[in-house]
């Protein structure tokens, strides 16, 4: 398998057929090979700096019913919220105080927060904050409210694709939500300008390595800014309950493949690779991962936001995340800083026209 981590690494592909062979075929050693090359390449870009986003998860209500979230509009034992919009504005005025300088908005689908109330809060954080970036993560929307929250001074959304195969996504999702949807979505969100972010989630019910094949392919095709994966996690509520958690292992190997596709993107050590794993997210930048998202949310909130069982860090004030963070960084040689953290656009070395070397 050394030989496709090096084209992968060469050329910042594979074939769908030749990722799916290395997914199913890398043994312990081809992983530390992996992880190695992955390793460099994002020293080569992000040396050993960690950008860090403040998450404030500021609802909980939810119009879709996604077989495995938490927070899905069947399970009536989860305990509803909304943060008000003065809320937010605390979060983000704390938030800015720890040195975040990303502020990331996420939610269930609810409609209860109109289009203007979005761009209320999002050109009241520009106001106040104007070095601060706005990261979306509320769904799926029209293209024009999407346009609007553009305007009103978003730049960065994240949506995950979840699945890139059809019939996978109508496994894990009601048969009202399509992926050909979610994906027009996110080719809308480029349109617009946003940074934008997809991911999936490792080892979700029914998942094959050929179904991460499409999602590397698909990730391939939409060139993201950033790319969130995580191992599914059940939650005792929903209808998943009874199937396994994501591995840990893979979804290690597949942050250090998704470096070595996208060797300037975003890619965040994830809160569920932290659950899988107390040291999931240091490990997670071992393995070329180079974000962390600790929660901003008030804590009287923050186990209401239970999309998977035992999530971490509901317990604890934003300050000691971020201080709990900080250390963890360190363990592995690393330190969060405070920046805004873009994405830096990158010309690769084309050789014959054709390949995009990777020289890094
Ligand atoms: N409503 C927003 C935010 C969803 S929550 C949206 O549609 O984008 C953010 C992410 O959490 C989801 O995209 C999903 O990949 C992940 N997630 C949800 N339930 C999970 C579970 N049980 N285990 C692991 N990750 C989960």
């Amino acid at each position: 398998m050394k030989d496709l981590i090096d084209i992968l690494r060469k050329t910042r592909n594979l074939k769908e057929e030749e990722f799916a062979a290395l997914i199913r075929g890398m043994s312990d050693e081809d992983g530390q090979y992996l992880k190695e090359n992955a390793f460099q390449v994002k020293q080569a870009f992000y040396g050993n700096k960690v950008f860090t986003r403040g998450l404030i998860e500021f609802t909980n209500y939810c119009k879709n019913d996604c077989y495995y979230c938490g927070i899905r509009k069947s399970n009536t034992n989860a305990v509803r919220y909304r943060l008000t919009f003065e809320d937010i504005m605390s979060c983000c005025e704390q938030g800015y105080e720890l040195g975040f300088r990303t502020f990331v908005l996420q939610g269930g689908e609810d409609l209860r927060f109109t289009d203007e109330d979005i761009e209320k809060v999002c050109l009241s954080i520009k106001e106040k904050y104007p070095d601060c970036a706005i990261t979306l993560s509320i769904g799926e929307k029209s293209y024009e409210s999407y346009k609007r929250y553009k305007e009103a001074g978003a730049d960065r959304y994240l949506l995950r694709h979840e699945t890139a195969d059809d019939e996978h996504y109508s496994l894990l999702h009601p048969g009202s939500l399509k992926l050909a949807e979610r994906k027009q979505c996110l080719w809308n969100l480029k349109e617009l300008g946003y940074q934008v972010g997809t991911g999936f989630m490792v080892g979700s019910p029914y998942q094959t390595p050929e179904c991460i094949a499409k999602d590397l392919t698909f990730i391939k095709e939409l060139e993201p800014a950033m790319v969130g994966i995580g191992p599914f996690l059940p939650h005792h509520d929903t209808p998943f309950k009874e199937f396994s958690k994501g591995s840990y292992e893979l979804t290690l190997r597949l942050i250090a493949i998704i470096r070595l596709m996208i060797p300037n993107g975003l890619i965040p050590a994830t809160t569920a690779l932290g659950t899988i794993h107390p040291k999931g997210r240091e490990e997670g930048i071992s393995w070329g991962a180079n974000v962390v998202m600790p929660n901003l949310s008030p804590v009287r909130v923050r186990k209401q936001y239970e999309l998977y069982d035992n999530k971490i860090c509901t317990g604890d004030e934003a300050a000691e995340c971020r201080a709990c963070l900080q250390r963890r960084m360190l363990t592995v040689g690393h330190e969060i800083v405070t920046a805004k953290g873009d994405f830096i656009p990158h010309t690769f070395e084309t050789v014959e026209g054709k390949e995009d070397i990777c020289t890094m």
